[in-house]
């Protein structure tokens, strides 16, 4: 339920509130905007606690939340999340650039493709340790070794490293040498490894599942924040549709619905979400066009030899120009905003 309190609630009056919350033995979040403060309250309601809360001094009235997600949702905490890492955010206006390999092949080659891609303007990196294939003889990634790379890699440009993790039993060793922790699409549902990255001290990058609808990708993030993580961002990567001439369906009318349904910063998978590289620069620019904090991509330096994901990976060349284009297009949406 929502506590709104009265325009001229004063502190006790409001801390009063938060007493009786912690006494009934609910969560909360105070919200306090330069009018009111609003209280988002997760716990058992029934029609009396409603009834007691509206009784408490200062409160204008008692609403309850109508989704099904709680935490997760605007009404809930009607400011935008905006999430630290390192000297940068994900949310609150900046746009990240992430970028690198589908997978960690090597040392070198993912030492030079780090550099390469901060030279073009990347923001933070990317690259696989544990990969999640379709078919078990495929490439699985090179695991722990590949973590040790992901770290000299962030270590030696400077830049926060994301990488995915599918095991909850190695949550605490991959937060150990990366930033953030990505869950993949097809670990959406895994509940196990939600909870576990709810007790996580590291941000979460939750990937939309392949056939997820948008309240069932809104749930996962709602047991994450649950948890005890509310460090989420969300990341649309494609459904799998009819259509054949792309490998997935990307969806960016869920850049704004999941900017109106929830507080959470999102960014955008185009490379997965098409599987074709000429598709990755439009689909980045129409995503930041959409409202999203930023965008992901897959980067090779030689993409006809990557051991996973080649067709839809750029080149540095290729991708430094779409870093070129995607901050056109932000300046020329900064500027149409200050007009
Ligand atoms: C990835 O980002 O490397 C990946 C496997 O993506 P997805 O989970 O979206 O398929
Ligand atoms: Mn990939």
């Amino acid at each position: 339920m929502i506590i709104v309190m009265e325009p001229h609630a004063i502190p006790v009056q409001i801390e009063q509130v938060c007493k009786k919350l912690e006494e009934k033995g609910f969560q909360f979040h105070l919200s306090r905007g330069v009018e009111r403060t609003i209280i988002g309250a997760i716990g058992q309601r029934t029609p009396s606690t409603m009834e007691l809360f509206e009784t408490l001094p200062g409160v204008e009235k008692v609403v309850p939340i109508a989704q099904p997600f709680k935490m997760a949702s605007r009404e809930f905490k009607p400011e935008d999340t905006v999430i630290q890492v390192g000297q940068q955010t994900v949310g609150g206006g900046q746009i990240q650039i992430i970028a690198g390999p589908c997978a960690v092949e090597g040392r070198s080659k993912y030492l030079e493709v780090a550099q390469a891609v901060k030279e073009a303007g990347a923001t933070m990196l990317r690259g696989g340790a544990f990969k999640p294939r379709t078919s078990p003889y495929s490439f699985q990634g090179l695991e722990h070794e590949g973590l040790e790379i992901l770290a000299e890699a962030r270590e030696l440009t400077g830049l926060p490293v994301v990488t995915e993790i599918m095991d909850p039993r190695l949550v605490d060793e991959v937060a150990s040498y990366v930033d953030i922790l990505q869950v993949g699409a097809r670990n959406m549902q895994n509940f196990f490894l939600l909870r576990e990255l709810g007790k996580a001290q590291r941000p979460v990058l939750l990937k939309r599942g392949p056939s997820a609808t948008i309240e069932e990708w809104i749930m996962a993030a709602e047991y994450i924040i649950s948890s005890g993580n509310d460090q989420v961002i969300m990341c649309e990567r494609g459904i799998r549709s009819f259509e054949n001439y792309t490998r997935n369906t990307l969806d960016l009318s869920a850049v704004p619905l999941i900017k109106q349904l929830t507080h959470l910063p999102i960014i955008v998978d185009p490379s997965h979400g098409t599987g074709k590289w000429k598709l990755v620069e439009p689909m980045a620019l129409a995503a930041v066009g959409a409202g999203a904090d930023g965008v992901m991509v897959e980067v090779h330096q030689n993409p006809s030899e990557a051991l996973s994901d080649g067709p839809q990976s750029l080149t540095p060349e290729n991708f430094a120009r779409m870093v070129k284009r995607v901050r056109s297009m932000v300046m020329a949406l900064l500027a149409a905003e200050e007009n």
